[in-house]
């Protein structure tokens, strides 16, 4: 067959869902393997970072992030309607659902 076929990725929207830091990420393509909607392809370029090619697929369930094994070379992006803040009653503290270290009373231990 002598015409060639294409994948385009969808114009980028003003979020991103998430996004990868190529000084660590290392290539494995877990994060890939792991997302329910394919919104990566894995590169080309073997050990280089998954692009992002359907970024207005993401469900935003973190998957991706969890299979990650490198620490930091994959973050989520949430939209700014995801993005939901709250204030505690009694001392006013603004504080977000997940968030790191929220104000007591925090359940969880202190992270890093
Ligand atoms: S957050 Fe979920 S849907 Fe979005 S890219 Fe990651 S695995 Fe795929
Ligand atoms: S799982 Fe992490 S290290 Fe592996 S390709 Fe995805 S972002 Fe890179």
């Amino acid at each position: 067959m002598a015409d060639a076929v294409y994948m385009m990725p969808n114009p980028m929207t003003p979020n991103q869902c998430v996004v990868i830091d190529p000084k660590k990420c290392k290539g494995c393509n877990l994060c890939v393997d792991s997302c329910h909607t394919d919104v990566m392809l894995p590169n080309l370029e073997k050990g280089k970072p998954p692009i992002v090619v359907y970024p207005d697929e993401c469900w935003f369930c973190g998957d991706c992030v969890q299979a990650c094994p490198v620490k930091g070379a994959i973050t989520m992006e949430f939209p700014m309607n995801q993005r939901v803040g709250w204030k505690r009653k009694d001392t006013g503290e603004f504080f977000r659902i997940g968030m790191k270290n929220p104000p007591p009373p925090n359940t969880r231990p202190p992270e890093e």
